[in-house]
C-alpha cells in the first residue's frame, strides 16, 4: 500500500499531514488512505522537477530518454495484472476494460520512446532561407517543468498520455491524479523508483483540486500546464496560466454526435452505438452520447438498440462477464441521476434511468436511453458523463450535419453509412477534432487526440503529443564575409 507522495525520488508524507480515503465504487467502502497534498508539497515537487531538469534531464539525448521510457514500460508490464485489478477497485470499470487501459498505457510509453529517438534525428535540421548569407537550423527543446492534472475516467492511461510525451521531450513532470482514482498513478511512481529514474524527473502528488491542483496551476516554477477534465476547471486552469503566460493544453468535455443513415447495417450500428456510449459506463469524454438516426432505419434500429441495452450485464467490475460497472463516485452518481430526473421532463425514457434491482449497494445505474428531446433540452446539450444516450431522428444529410454541429463542444463525432462518399463529406463538415467512420471510440496512440470549440486547446497523442512539451528554436547565423553595411558604410 502506497500512502505517501512521490517527490524528488522519495516517498514523503504530506507537509501538513492530511489524508483522505479512496473508495471502491462497487461497494462505497474505503480502499486505503491517500495523502492530501497542499501548496507546500506542490512547491517541493516543482522545485525537485526544476532541479532534475537543470541537472541533466533537460539536456539529455532523446536516445537516453527512450531507454528510460522503455524501462518504465517493461516495469509496468511486470505488474500489469495487479495494475488492472487495482484500477477496477479504484475506478469501478469492468476488468477487461482495465486490462485494455493498462496495455494501452504501456504501449504509450513504448511509442514515445520511439519518438524520443526520432527527435535526435530531427535536431538542428537546416532551414532553407531566401538569403544565402544566412544559415538557419531548427532545434526542438523541452518546455521545462510540466504540471499535469488528470481526471478519473482512465486513471493510468491519462497519466501515460501526459507523462510519456513529456519525458520523451525532455521535460520533467509534477503529476496530480484525480482524488477519486489516485492509486495507479502512485504505482507509476513506484515503477519509476524501481527502475531508478533520476530523482525529480517524475513527481506524483495526490490531493484535491482546490488544495493541490490550484497551487500547481498557479506555481511560477511551472512552464507548461497540461490538463484533462471538465470545462469549468479548464477555465480556471486557463486563468491561472494567464497570470504568467504559461504554455497550456486542455482536453475538456464533449457531447459527441453519432449519425446513422438509412443504408447502415443495423447490427453493426447497434454494436458501435452501444460501445460509443456504454463503454466505461459512459464516463468517456468522447462518448457519442447524441444519436442521430435517419427516419427510414429509425424504428428497426431503436427497437434493437433498446433490446440489446437491456441485455447488458451490470455488476462489480471484477465479476466475470460484467460489461457495465458502477459509476466512479457518489457525487458522479448523484449528478447523473439528477440529469436523468431532468431528462424525464424533457424527453421520453425508452429504457433504464434507475438502479438495477439486484445491486442495492454501490453506484450502479441501468444503461439509459431517452428519445426525441427538444434541441434546447439539457440532456441533449449538456455533458452527462454517464451511461445515458439521447436519440433524435433526422430526414436529410444537411439536417444531420446541422444538428451534430449545433453544440458548444467539438471533441468527436461518428458517422455510419454504406455510402463512403457521403461519410467522407460528413467527416469533412463536422466541427470536431476526431471523426469515426463506421465505428465509434477506437483510439490509437499514433493519432492526434483533442477537440475544437469548448472541448479544448491543442492535441495529445501522436507527434502532436510530443510537440506539446517542446519549444521550437531557430538559430540563425550570418555567414557572409561581406559587412552588413547598414550603419557602417
Ligand atoms: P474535473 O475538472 O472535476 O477534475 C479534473 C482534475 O482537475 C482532477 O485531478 C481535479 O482534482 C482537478 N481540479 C479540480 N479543480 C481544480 C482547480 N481549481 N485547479 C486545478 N485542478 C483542479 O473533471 P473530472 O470530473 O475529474 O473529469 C470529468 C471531465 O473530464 C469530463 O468533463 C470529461 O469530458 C473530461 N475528460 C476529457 C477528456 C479528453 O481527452 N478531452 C478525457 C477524460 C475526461
Amino acid at each position: 500500500m502506497r500512502d505517501q507522495l512521490y517527490i524528488n525520488g522519495q516517498w514523503v508524507s504530506p507537509d501538513l499531514g492530511g489524508y483522505f480515503e479512496t473508495l471502491d465504487p462497487a461497494t462505497g467502502e474505503p480502499i486505503q488512505r491517500v495523502p492530501a497534498a497542499t501548496e507546500e508539497d506542490i512547491d517541493h515537487a516543482v522545485h525537485a522537477a526544476r532541479q532534475a531538469f537543470n541537472r541533466g534531464w533537460g539536456q539529455s539525448s532523446g536516445a537516453e530518454r527512450a531507454t528510460w521510457l522503455e524501462a518504465l514500460a517493461d516495469e509496468l508490464e511486470r505488474s500489469q495484472d495487479g495494475l488492472a485489478a487495482l484500477e477496477v477497485r479504484d475506478n469501478g470499470k469492468p476488468l477487461p476494460e482495465a486490462q485494455w487501459d493498462i496495455a494501452d498505457a504501456i504501449g504509450c510509453f513504448r511509442y514515445y520512446a520511439e519518438l524520443a529517438r526520432e527527435l535526435d534525428g530531427r535536431q538542428d535540421e537546416a532551414l532553407a532561407l531566401p538569403d544565402a548569407r544566412f544559415h538557419c537550423r531548427i532545434r526542438h527543446e523541452p518546455v521545462g517543468v510540466a504540471g499535469q492534472i488528470i481526471p478519473w475516467n482512465y486513471p493510468l492511461l491519462m497519466a501515460a498520455w501526459k507523462v510519456a510525451p513529456a519525458l520523451a521531450a525532455g521535460a520533467t513532470c509534477v503529476l496530480k491524479p484525480s482524488e477519486l482514482t489516485p492509486l495507479t498513478a502512485l504505482e507509476l511512481a513506484g515503477a519509476a523508483e524501481r527502475i531508478g529514474l533520476p530523482a525529480g524527473v517524475l513527481n506524483v502528488v495526490t490531493g484535491f483540486g482546490g488544495e493541490a491542483g490550484g497551487p500547481l496551476s498557479q506555481h511560477p516554477g511551472v512552464d507548461k500546464l497540461a490538463f484533462t477534465g471538465s470545462v469549468p476547471t479548464g477555465a480556471k486552469i486557463m486563468s491561472a496560466a494567464a497570470a504568467d503566460i504559461k504554455n497550456i493544453s486542455l482536453e475538456l468535455g464533449g457531447k459527441s454526435a453519432f449519425i446513422v443513415f438509412d443504408d447502415a447495417d443495423v447490427d453493426a450500428a447497434v454494436e458501435w452505438i452501444l460501445f460509443g456510449i456504454f463503454w466505461n459506463q459512459g464516463q468517456v469524454c468522447s462518448a457519442t452520447s447524441r444519436l442521430l438516426v435517419q427516419e427510414g432505419i429509425a424504428p428497426r434500429l431503436i427497437e434493437r438498440l433498446v433490446e440489446e441495452t437491456r441485455r447488458i450485464s451490470i455488476g462489480p467490475g471484477l465479476e466475470r462477464g460484467v460489461l457495465l460497472g458502477p459509476l466512479v463516485s457518489a457525487g458522479q452518481y448523484q449528478k447523473v441521476m439528477g440529469m436523468i430526473e431532468q431528462g424525464r421532463q424533457e424527453a421520453r425514457l425508452l429504457t433504464g434511468g434507475k438502479r438495477p434491482a439486484h445491486l442495492p449497494q454501490g453506484y450502479f445505474l441501468e444503461p439509459t436511453i431517452f428519445s426525441e428531446p427538444a434541441d434546447s433540452a439539457s440532456i441533449w446539450r449538456d455533458e452527462i458523463f454517464g451511461p445515458v444516450l439521447c436519440v433524435k431522428r433526422f430526414k436529410s444529410e444537411a439536417e444531420a450535419l446541422k444538428l451534430a454541429n449545433d453544440s458548444r463542444f467539438g471533441l468527436a463525432a461518428a458517422v455510419m453509412s454504406a455510402d463512403l462518399e457521403r461519410a467522407a463529406r460528413l467527416a469533412n463538415g463536422l466541427r470536431a477534432g476526431i471523426v469515426w467512420v463506421n465505428c465509434s471510440q477506437p483510439t490509437f496512440t499514433q493519432a492526434p487526440w483533442g477537440g475544437m470549440k469548448q472541448s479544448g486547446i491543442g492535441r495529445e497523442l501522436g507527434r502532436w503529443g510530443l510537440d506539446n512539451y517542446l519549444e521550437v528554436k531557430q538559430v540563425t547565423e550570418y555567414r557572409s564575409r561581406e559587412p552588413w553595411g547598414w550603419y557602417l558604410k
